[in-house]
């Protein structure tokens, strides 16, 4: 009878920067890689472009217009000069599709002469624009299949990129994906227009408000966790190899609940894994700023320094990639699902997110001096009105399959939306709707007329971790997103519906000084009805706690439980109304988002379902069956009487699963599908492991042939 491997298939030698088969992790090499050396920066284009050429570039981005064809040879040619320098032989449209992941199509620079012979290359066309083949990426229908053609166009505002490879590298140029009709297709272009539409508002109501600012911009620094394990292990477990996550595992005898992971000592292995992350990542141009161990045996967090959200996201993406891609070269495999392993906290992405100034102005910074304290009352205030009103959005916007295990589950924020301001910023609004306040509050608070405007007390730095929505300082952290998510539609929405908040105040504000009111107080009303119409949405207890869902449910607030029950809010007509209305999304591409994610439902859990079946009938009940055939031939009747039952209900549970992969409905619509792999493929699946669960632990170790919980997660 086979056994299978114990040990895992790396040992420190390979990994060693001195030693064994990994030598790239070579110091002196690191210490010459510095930030940005692979990014087509500012600073290289100034260096590397003609001044004139250099200045129109410039101007064409801050504007956001199409570069002239001119122009756009003049850059595609100093790019591939400087990528060929670097190693380059190919190029690539990097783009965003609405998987989540990115994608890349890879063309030569060498193209033929006619001679015979071939010459290096690149276009300012093939800059700007690219042709992939569209039809491999989901559309929602947006793209029907006559019409295959997809479009992906140059992002001049993020900087192009190279990507090392041990045996070439690649240049990546961050792209827009369209339908040939100019729909979106990707995570990119919402954003953008999102970003656009806040700037527009936000820029309307600093003017009112007494500020000049050209531009404001939304930022976003994202805690990104993941898990890494042994590949060995990874290569053993076909769930986790097809699915991303365990479906079968006991839990550990030693378990998280030990808390020594945390801020613990990272492993060595681990540790030079980071590092190498870290220099890869910096040559990108990506600022990362921190590294831990998280809460969960073998689960870590990277975090960068804020971007704008549009360079912000691309990096997020690029993280991603390069954490995947650097494990391997350590024999380890970083898993970004959000839940791998059940009983074993799942892992989660923290949206950080403020707006900006071209002034410098982060506007929601309490800040100093009055003045700063009136803007930041008024955007915070947009914000509070913003979420309560889109709650259900904003739940929709982090939903996924692999969500569902995590949200409301004690370990993450719950599925119910709400917002955490801080006792102090709590009081202070208080004060400002009753127009008093107790003796910790602010004298100012107290006398709230003309052109006394409150002092905002500094951040208590008092901190609430169940909170979905949280403001930390200056800054709110929407800290609902899945680890292995885009930061693009989450972020698209949060852009969005403030961009609509802060008009709605603004006209507010508009007609009370026309109508000769003082900005002040006109802010003050505004802020005190605000907080009034939406302080529902505050709260600051424990967001785990059973109470909180029936004070939640009291004050109608949403608990969109599952992917099923919150997706439909992609489409609901407020939504509709709001993205039509700052031109982020049309109701088609609304529509052909709402249709991918709920297809992507379905199809999740339609290969977990057909996977979870797989494993238990060909690897667990013969492992089970050969241990009962064992038991039943020596003859020790008390083990036999344990285990035989148990092998009956598993090959019931079993049939079970597979009927409920089998007999989905036919010819109805995505979501009704989505319904019934939510109510029957799931619990299927759940019922099987309930039951191998229990075998891993009576079948004899050396026939039970995937790795333990103890193995995966200990072994480092
Ligand atoms: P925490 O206590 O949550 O770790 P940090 O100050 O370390 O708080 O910041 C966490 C994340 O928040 C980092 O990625 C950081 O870049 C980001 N961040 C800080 N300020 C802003 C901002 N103004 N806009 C967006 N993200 C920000
Ligand atoms: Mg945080």
């Amino acid at each position: 009878m086979p056994t299978r491997t114990r040990t895992p298939n790396v040992t420190a030698a390979q990994w060693s920067p001195n030693g064994g088969a990994l030598g790239q992790a070579d110091l002196t090499q690191a210490s010459a890689n510095r930030f940005g050396d692979n990014v087509f920066s500012i600073a290289v284009q100034r260096q590397r472009l003609p001044k004139a050429v250099f200045r129109q570039l410039e101007a064409t981005v801050a504007k956001g217009q199409p570069l002239e064809p001119a122009l756009a040879d003049a850059v595609a040619s100093a790019m591939r000069e400087w990528a060929m320098e670097r190693g380059a032989t190919h190029y690539t449209h990097w783009f965003q599709p609405l998987t989540g992941s990115t994608a890349e199509k890879h063309d030569s620079f060498y193209g033929p002469t006619g001679d015979g012979t071939a010459i290096a290359e690149f276009s300012g066309k093939e800059l700007i624009q690219g042709e992939p083949d569209a039809s491999s990426f989901p559309s929602g229908g947006i793209r029907s299949t006559f019409e295959a053609r997809g479009y992906t166009a140059w992002d001049p505002s993020s900087p192009a990129f190279i990507l090392e490879n041990p045996n070439g590298a690649l240049l990546c140029i961050p792209t827009a994906f369209t339908s040939w009709s100019g729909e979106a297709l990707d995570n990119k272009i919402p954003l953008l227009r999102s970003m656009d539409a806040l700037s527009r508002s936000a820029v309307r109501a600093l003017s009112l408000l007494g500020e000049t600012a050209q531009h404001v911009f939304t930022t976003v620094g994202a805690e990104q966790e993941y898990f890494l394990i042994d590949e060995q292990y990874y290569f053993e477990r076909p769930d986790l190899l097809t699915t991303g996550r365990t479906l079968f595992g006991a839990k550990p005898p030693k378990g998280q609940e030990l808390d020594d992971h945390y801020f613990g000592s990272i492993p060595e292995r681990v540790l030079a894994y980071m590092l190498e992350v870290e220099r890869e990542l910096a040559k990108l141009g990506v600022p990362i700023k921190t590294r831990h161990n998280e809460v969960a045996p073998g689960q870590y967090e990277v975090a960068p320094i804020f971007e704008n959200s549009n360079i912000g996201a691309d990096h997020q993406q690029i993280t991603m990639q390069v954490l995947q891609n650097i494990a391997r070269r350590y024999g380890l495999v970083c898993l970004l699902h959000e839940k791998p392993f059940a009983g074993v906290n799942g892992s989660g992405k923290h949206n950080n997110w403020s707006m900006g100034t071209d002034t410098g102005i982060n506007l929601l910074d309490p800040g100093d001096t009055p003045h700063e304290n009136l803007l930041f009352l008024f955007f915070c205030s947009a914000v509070l009105k913003a979420v309560n009103a889109h709650q259900e959005l904003l739940r929709a916007s982090v939903a996924n399959a692999g969500q569902d295990h995590r949200l409301g589950a004690n370990e993450a924020p719950p599925a119910i939306i709400s917002i955490f301001l801080g006792a102090e910023l709590e009081k202070a609004f208080t004060a400002i709707e009753t127009g008093s306040g107790d003796a910790a509050t602010p004298a100012a608070f107290l006398e709230m007329g003309a052109s006394v405007l409150p002092r905002l007390p500094l951040h208590g730095g008092d901190r609430n971790r169940t909170s979905p929505f949280a403001f930390t300082g200056n800054k709110f952290e929407f800290r609902a997103l899945g680890s292995s998510m885009s930061l693009g539609m989450p972020n698209t929405i949060l852009n969005t519906i403030t961009a609509q908040a802060i008009d709605q105040l603004s006209d507010v504000l508009e007609s009370a000084t026309n109508g000769g009111t003082s900005i002040e107080e006109a802010v003050l009303e505004i802020v005190k009805s605000t907080w009034a119409d939406n302080k529902r949405i505050v709260f600051s207890g424990d967001g785990y706690s059973d109470e909180w869902h029936a004070e939640a449910e009291s004050r109608g607030l949403a608990n969109l439980r599952q992917s099923p029950d919150a997706l439909p809010w992609l489409v609901k007509e407020q939504t509709v109304e709001v993205f039509s209305k700052y031109n982020v999304l049309s109701e088609r591409e609304l529509e052909a988002r709402y249709e991918v994610a709920v297809e992507q439902y379905v199809t999740t859990i339609n290969i977990e379902g057909e996977t979870a079946a797989a494993i238990a009938r060909t690897m667990l009940l013969p492992a089970a069956v050969r241990w009962l055939g064992t038991l039943q031939q020596v003859g020790v009747a008390k083990l036999t009487e344990e285990t035989g039952p148990l092998v009956d209900e598993f090959v019931e549970a079993i049939l079970v699963l597979e009927a409920a992969n089998r007999d989905h409905p036919e010819g109805v619509d995505a979501l009704e599908e989505a319904k019934y792999v939510q109510g029957t493929v799931i619990p299927a699946m759940n019922g099987v492991r309930e039951i191998a669960d229990k075998l891993e632990k009576i079948v004899p170790d050396d026939l039970w042939p995937l790795p333990k919980y103890s193995e995966i997660l200990f072994i480092k």
